[in-house]
């Protein structure tokens, strides 16, 4: 059982999520956060289009397409304006069908249930609205959608560790840069990489470059299918479930740490921070895996092993910096130790 307090956050947080998401916004975030972030995604997917380049495994005919799929990804970030207006109607039509009452809980959850059925079944047959937000403001945790080519960052995840205009830019970068980083590959995952650059099913791959993808990947599957979970009993994370996420998680630390060194080339080393004797290389590294810091209970563990399509958050962390040859320079593990092992994965 979660404990009571967070249960009922996050119920009312899930059923009347616009509501909340405006409460959160008035309360908590600055504005000029999104024009922050805009910055940063347009750096971001500028790496992508610069890793490409690297690729052997793919083929130029799907590097066009890929670069051109990158390139028409959608941003949302923050809140959508209208939460904020005054005279809400857009939100009074929103609850309008709800009926609560301060004494019946139960009735109320009906209340919830009918309503969410309701505006769900408006939607159908209706075309797809590109601005309609899938989340609400108030929510820790970024989405793409396939079907959309979208990303989302709401208001609720540009907050510390992974986000402040008042940090240096060595820990937006590995921690918020590395969650947009993340976001963007799930178009380039096993299943985005399906889409092109509307959010249609459509295979744009050459065989070649299909067939190469899955060779790639297959490395990742016994990477990470040969983690024990001690948490879980020892179980063994699968790394076919995890395959999408790992992915994503590999890619995104690495167009985030190339977009961060040429932010550094162009504005000029950062001051480090006052007490840690740690470069800024370090320091994004460092933020990488703090906001990845979190604890299990160990029944949560073993559940989760079987049904998270992320691979557990030590993993995530120990994982895609094993691949990556720039965590060992800025930290001179040895070749052949266990953060630097000799064989790497890598699929973007
Ligand atoms: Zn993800």
């Amino acid at each position: 059982m979660t404990a009571w307090w967070r249960h009922c956050v996050r119920y009312v947080q899930g059923s009347m999520e616009t509501a909340i998401g405006a409460l959160y916004v008035r309360e908590a975030f600055a504005g000029k956060s999104k024009l922050i972030v805009t910055d940063l995604i347009g750096e971001i997917k500028q790496a992508y289009i610069e890793t490409l380049e690297e690729l052997e495994w793919m083929d130029a005919p799907s590097k066009e397409k890929a670069r051109e799929k990158v390139m028409a990804v959608k941003e949302l970030i923050g809140y959508p304006d209208h939460i904020l207006q005054e005279n809400n109607e857009k939100l009074d039509e929103e609850y309008a069908l709800l009926n609560f009452s301060e004494e019946q809980f139960f009735e109320n959850t009906l209340e919830n249930l009918k309503s969410e059925a309701h505006k769900n079944l408006k939607k159908l047959r209706e075309p797809v609205d590109p601005n309609q937000w899938i989340i609400g403001a108030a929510v820790v945790n970024a989405f793409y959608s396939p079907n959309r080519n979208q990303i989302v960052f709401p208001a609720g995840i540009l907050q510390p560790p992974l986000f402040s205009k008042h940090q240096p830019q060595a820990l937006n970068f590995g921690g918020i840069g590395m969650v947009i980083g993340h976001e963007i590959m799930h178009g380039f995952d096993d299943n985005g990489r399906n889409f092109d650059k509307d959010g249609n099913m459509l295979n744009w791959w050459s065989n070649h470059s299909a067939e190469q993808f899955k060779e790639q990947s297959q490395c990742m599957v016994q990477q990470y299918g040969n983690f024990k979970w001690n948490l879980a009993g020892g179980q063994n994370v699968s790394g076919i479930t995890t395959l999408g996420e790992n992915i994503a998680d590999n890619g995104g630390i690495r167009q985030a740490f190339r977009a961060y060194l040429k932010w550094v080339e162009t504005r000029g080393e950062e001051e480090h921070l006052p007490g840690l004797d740690m470069n800024d290389k370090q320091l994004f590294f460092i933020n990488f895996a703090q906001v990845w810091c979190g604890a299990y209970r160990p029944e949560y563990a073993s559940q989760s092993i079987k049904t998270d399509s992320h691979s557990p958050l030590e993993y995530r962390v120990l994982g895609s910096l094993q691949n990556f040859e720039a965590f060992s320079e800025a930290f001179q593990c040895h070749k052949g130790s266990r953060m630097n092992p000799e064989q790497k994965c890598r699929v973007w």
